[in-house]
């Protein structure tokens, strides 16, 4: 998989009252720019320009076309002239598109000497885009808005942004995932609403058996998993001998889930511990590999977060760092030096690793069955963004916290899994209370690769509620910010 199938639609907007000569300047304009766009490694995907928007009836037709387009996963719109906004909104009515509003101008800088009302009548963005923001508010649509000269390199930064993170939205739509057994019992926090989540985000979350897994397991020969041990030696430090067996049968596990995954076309899966029956082990080791192959994966059966790593990982192809599925573990409170200690019974991407991971085999507490084999490693460090998936009832609300993962200056000799020690910001203190207040999950999405940023823009286009803790978050503030809210969602949340 990669982003360049994407595709991008560059709408400008005018109208005919400019004559041609003007018209003919701003598509000429707009040409330019998409070629410089397209020509930045720094944009995925391929910008498509489109004829400018000069009527009601044409503006439509290009929504009708984009709804209809399977690669296009966003349109940029920009008014290089003044383009009255009654004549979008059919087209914005139907549009099923998420909207990047681009609010530029051709020129960086005002020609002091030679400015006269011809230039001044075609460089009009600073005014058409009022009248193209306006309808857009007045119609209370979910869109990202980007100002600032085109060339400047921040302002490029936040159309990538948008960029990866309308692609996820886009497979997401077409998206499996595979879950296997139902989640863990009694669990209030990896539930949630399965067709709300397909009408939202396109997902399609459904069951398979563990025994259907257990049975392909079966079938999977000893060559086939020493041929993939191999790999993993050449990968990773590899376990002593005496462990091979443990190795061999995630191995196994490994090649049976990517069969299942790829018979049903499914980019995320979830697993439960409680729900073996026919495994030899819970998978560990072939989970954390699946994960560094692209794929999502929740623990103890939640979807939400497996879907969302899903998301994370498209939005993330080609950056540097990694996203891992992870959860809030233990705390240390000493004075000074507060951290969270972050990882998971087994399951932590080695994408996020700091070092070479090393596979090791260790009984595991929980589960009744053999010891899993599975790579141990410390996270980078480096800023990190946590984000979580709840269901409040009415609405998804997603949680982001930055965070920045710090070395971990104790070996840990006793602790025989993956990890990561990070300090949230503002702090410790207030963003455990800002975490909790908002009701947020112990599992998460954790990135190097991303910043809370991508994930604002993933849950502006699928429409649902985002709440940011970061360096100026205040606690008391945030408790009546949730409050708010809950007035915009009554009337924005569940379909
Ligand atoms: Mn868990």
């Amino acid at each position: 998989m990669d982003l360049t199938k994407f595709e991008y639609w560059f709408i400008v907007g005018s109208q005919d009252l400019y004559g041609e000569e003007t018209l003919k300047q701003v598509a000429d304009h707009a040409r330019l720019m998409a070629d410089e766009f397209n020509k930045d490694p720094l944009l995925p995907g391929k910008i498509v320009l489109k004829p400018t928007a000069l009527s009601p009836s044409m503006i439509r037709s290009l929504f009708e076309e984009a709804n209809a387009a399977p690669c296009c996963a966003g349109i940029i719109t920009w008014m290089h002239t003044f383009s009255p906004s009654k004549m979008w909104i059919q087209g914005l009515r139907l549009n099923s598109k998420p909207i990047l509003h681009l609010h530029t101008q051709f020129n960086r800088d005002i020609p002091w000497d030679s400015i006269d009302m011809d230039f001044m009548n075609l460089n009009q963005s600073a005014h058409g885009d009022r009248e193209h923001g306006h309808i857009y508010a007045r119609m209370r649509l979910p869109r990202k808005v980007v100002a600032g000269f085109w060339r400047d390199g921040e302002v490029r930064g936040s159309i990538a942004v948008w960029m990866r993170a309308a692609a996820a939205r886009l497979e997401g739509m077409n998206s499996v995932v595979l879950r296997l057994g139902d989640n863990m019992r009694e669990v209030a926090v990896t539930e949630g609403d399965k067709v709300e989540a397909q009408v939202k985000f396109g997902w399609q979350v459904n069951t398979w058996g563990v025994g259907d897994l257990a049975a392909r397991y079966a079938r999977v020969s000893n060559a086939e998993a020493e041929t993939l041990a191999k790999e993993y030696g050449e990968r990773y430090s590899p376990a002593p001998a005496a462990n091979l067996q443990a190795v061999l049968e995630q191995a196994k596990i490994e090649i049976a889930l990517k069969q299942m995954l790829e018979a049903e076309s499914a980019g995320a899966f979830t697993t439960t511990f409680q729900d073996l029956h026919g495994l030899p082990q819970l998978p560990g080791l072939a989970v954390q590999r699946l994960m560094e192959q692209g794929y999502g994966f929740g623990g103890e059966g939640d979807w939400k977060q497996a879907m969302l790593l899903r998301a994370a990982k498209v939005m993330a192809l080609g950056l540097p760092g990694g996203v891992s599925f992870m959860e809030d573990y233990t705390y240390h409170f000493e004075p000074g030096k507060e951290a969270a200690l972050g990882a998971h019974m087994l399951e932590v991407c080695p994408s996020i690793a700091a070092g070479k991971p090393r596979i090791e085999v260790h009984p595991l507490g929980i589960g009744g069955k053999a010891p899993p084999a599975r790579l141990v490693f410390d996270a980078a460090p480096g800023p990190a963004a946590l984000v979580t998936l709840i269901d409040l009832g009415d609405r998804f609300r997603m949680i982001a916290n930055d965070i920045e993962t710090i070395p971990i200056e104790h070996p840990m000799p006793k602790l025989p899994v993956a990890r990561a020690l990070w300090k949230p910001w503002p702090n410790l203190k207030s963003a455990a209370e800002s975490w909790i207040l908002a009701g947020g999950t112990h599992h998460a999405v954790y990135a190097t690769a991303l910043n809370a940023g991508y994930f604002r823009d993933w849950a502006e286009m699928n429409a649902i509620e985002f709440v940011h803790i970061g360096r100026d978050t205040n606690t008391e503030r945030l408790r009546d910010e949730l409050r708010w809210s809950e007035a915009w969602w009554s009337r924005h949340g569940r379909v």
